[in-house]
C-alpha cells in the first residue's frame, strides 16, 4: 500500500515513511491510495474477533495498510498494545445497551480514561519499533491543555529512543489532570509548566519547530491528531462495535461520534469506505459547531479565537477541524488540485469555503452516510441527568453531546445506533457535580493520585528557555 497527499503529491510513500512525519511536503494530509475492500471477508473478520479477540482484529485491519513491517512483528505490536491489563476489559471496547436499538461503546478504559489512548498506545509501540529499526531517536515536543498530552505521555513512558517534552499552562489544568501527568516518574517524560495560557504553550512549540536547525539537531517531532497511524488505529473499533451489535453481515449499524478535530469520525468514514455496513455516521458537536454547520449547509467556516468558546466538553472546543481535509478529498472524488484550492485559497485566505449547490455536496448523506447535530451545556446537563436517572449509567460531557444528538438522528428503528463514549466522567468532575449533585466514581487505580509526588519544571513563557531545557535533557 502506498500513501499520497490530499493536495496532489502522489510520490509513493510507505506506511513507515509517513509514520514519523507530520504534514505532507505540499501541506496536505496523507491518505492511502485506495481503501481495501473487506465486504467479502466480514464473516471471517467477525470470527477472528470472536475467537481471538481485539488485538487479532487490529492486526487484520492494520495489515491491509502496512506492508513495510513484517507480519509477525505487526501482530506482536498489536498484541502488546491491546491487552486487558492496559484497557481494563477483555473486550477492550465493550458495548453497553442503553435501550432498544441504542448502545454506548466504551473507548475510554485505557490509562488516561479517554479514547485517545486507543490510538496513542499503538503509536507509542510503533514509534519505539521503527526508531529502533532505524537506530534513531525522537524528542516529542507538544502543548496540551489536558487530554492529548496525558495520552501521549502514558503511551511513550519508558519507551526506548523517545523522550517527551510536554508543555502545559501552569496551574490551569484540573487537579486530576495535573496529577495524571505530573505523577509520572519515568525519566523520558518531561512536564514543563509554562507561566502563561495554552496559546503561549502552542506558540512556544511553533517557535521551536520553526527553528529548523534546532529541530534537526535535537530530532524534534510531534504526535498531533493528523497522524495517519492514529486514524488507522481508530478504524479497528468501528469493526469491533459492528460485530458486537449485530449477528450477521446483512445487518447495518449507525454511529454517533462526539467530534472536534474530525479524527475519530474520519476513522468511521474509512471503515465505511472499506465496506463495513455503516448506515449513518452522525457528527456531534458542542457549541463550537463548525462541522455541524458544514454538514447542514455545505459552508465550512472556521472560527477566530473570539468565536471559539470554552465549554464543558473542552476536548471538542475547536475552531477548525484538522482532519477534515481528508474527508473533503474523498468528497471531491480524490481531486488533489480541487482540495488544494479549497484549503489554500478558501480556508487559509478567506477562512471558509462554500459547497452549496455543488452536486457532490448535495449527495453527501446518500454517498457517505453523514449527518450531524449540535449540543449545548444545558443539553449536556439534561442528558447526563436523564442517563443517570433512567439507566443508572454515568456519562461524561462529550459522550453526553453524542447521546443527545444520537437520539435526534436515530431514524430507522431497525438499525442499531452506537454512541462512542470518548471519556470517563471522572475527568470532568465539576460538570458531573453540577448535573447530578454528586461526584463521579473514581477507578481504584486513581485513588489519591493528587497526593503523589509531582515531577514538573516551571518555566516562563519563553521559547529560548524551553530550548535550553530540551538541550540540557536530551543527551544530544
Ligand atoms: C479528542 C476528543 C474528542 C474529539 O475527537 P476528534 O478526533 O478530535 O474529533 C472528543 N471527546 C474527547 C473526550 C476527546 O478527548
Amino acid at each position: 500500500m502506498n500513501y499520497l497527499s490530499t493536495r496532489g503529491d502522489a510520490t509513493p510513500r510507505k506506511f513507515c515513511d509517513i509514520l514519523l512525519a507530520g504534514l505532507a511536503p505540499d501541506g496536505g494530509l496523507y491518505l492511502p491510495e485506495r481503501y481495501p475492500q473487506v465486504g467479502a471477508r466480514l464473516a471471517e473478520l467477525r470470527r477472528i474477533h470472536a475467537e481471538q479477540g481485539y488485538a487479532a482484529l487490529a492486526f487484520e485491519i492494520l495489515s491491509l495498510y502496512i506492508d513495510d513491517i513484517p507480519p509477525a512483528d505487526l501482530r506482536a505490536l498489536c498484541e502488546k498494545t491491546y491487552t486487558e491489563e492496559v484497557f481494563g476489559t477483555r473486550e477492550i471496547v465493550p458495548l453497553r445497551r442503553l435501550e432498544e436499538g441504542l448502545y454506548l461503546q466504551a473507548l475510554s478504559n485505557g490509562p488516561t480514561l479517554a479514547f485517545k489512548d486507543m490510538a496513542m498506545q499503538l503509536l507509542g509501540n510503533l514509534f519505539e519499533y521503527e526508531l529502533a529499526r532505524r537506530g534513531e531517536e525522537l524528542n516529542i515536543l507538544g502543548a496540551t491543555s489536558g487530554d492529548t498530552g496525558s495520552a501521549a505521555e502514558y503511551a511513550m513512558r519508558g519507551k526506548r529512543g523517545i523522550r517527551v517534552f510536554m508543555t502545559s499552562p501552569h496551574g490551569r489544568m484540573s487537579p486530576f489532570q495535573q496529577a495524571q501527568m505530573f505523577s509520572l516518574q519515568d525519566e523520558n517524560i518531561h512536564n514543563i509548566a509554562i507561566e502563561g495560557v495554552f496559546d503561549d504553550c502552542q506558540d512556544i512549540v511553533k517557535a521551536v519547530s520553526n527553528d529548523h536547525a534546532f529541530k534537526a539537531r535535537y530530532r524534534i517531532g510531534t504526535v498531533n491528531s493528523i497522524n495517519w497511524a492514529r486514524l488507522l488505529a481508530q478504524v479497528v473499533y468501528y469493526f469491533a462495535g459492528y460485530f458486537q451489535a449485530t449477528g450477521s453481515e446483512d445487518q447495518k449499524v449507525s454511529f454517533t461520534v462526539p467530534s472536534g478535530n474530525f479524527g475519530n469520525v474520519c476513522a468511521g468514514h474509512v471503515a465505511r469506505q472499506m465496506g463495513l455496513p455503516i448506515e449513518r455516521l452522525v457528527v456531534a458537536t458542542n457549541e463550537n459547531d463548525v462541522l455541524d454547520e458544514f454538514f447542514r449547509t455545505g459552508v465550512y467556516r472556521v472560527r477566530g479565537a473570539e468565536h471559539t468558546y470554552e465549554t464543558s466538553s473542552p476536548s471538542m472546543d475547536i475552531s477548525k477541524a484538522s482532519n477534515f481535509e481528508r474527508f473533503v478529498f474523498d468528497l471531491l472524488g480524490r481531486d488533489g488540485a480541487a482540495t488544494r484550492a479549497l484549503f489554500e485559497q478558501g480556508v487559509a485566505q478567506q477562512g471558509r469555503f462554500d459547497l452549496r449547490g455543488d452536486a457532490r455536496f448535495a449527495d453527501v448523506a446518500r454517498r457517505f452516510g453523514f449527518a450531524s447535530g449540535r449540543s449545548t451545556h444545558a443539553d449536556r446537563l439534561a442528558t447526563i441527568r436523564d442517563t443517570w436517572e433512567r439507566f443508572g449509567t454515568m456519562i461524561d460531557t462529550h459522550t453526553a453531546d453524542g447521546l443527545k444528538v444520537a437520539r435526534e438522528q436515530q431514524g430507522d428503528a431497525g438499525v442499531p445506533m452506537i454512541v462512542l463514549e470518548t471519556a470517563l466522567p471522572i475527568k470532568f468532575e465539576s460538570t458531573i457535580v453540577e448535573a447530578l449533585g454528586r461526584a463521579p466514581e473514581r477507578p481504584a487505580r486513581f485513588e489519591g493520585i493528587e497526593q503523589l509526588p509531582k515531577r514538573v519544571t516551571v518555566l516562563p513563557a519563553d521559547a529560548q528557555q524551553v530550548k535550553d531545557y530540551i538541550a540540557a535533557h536530551c543527551g544530544g
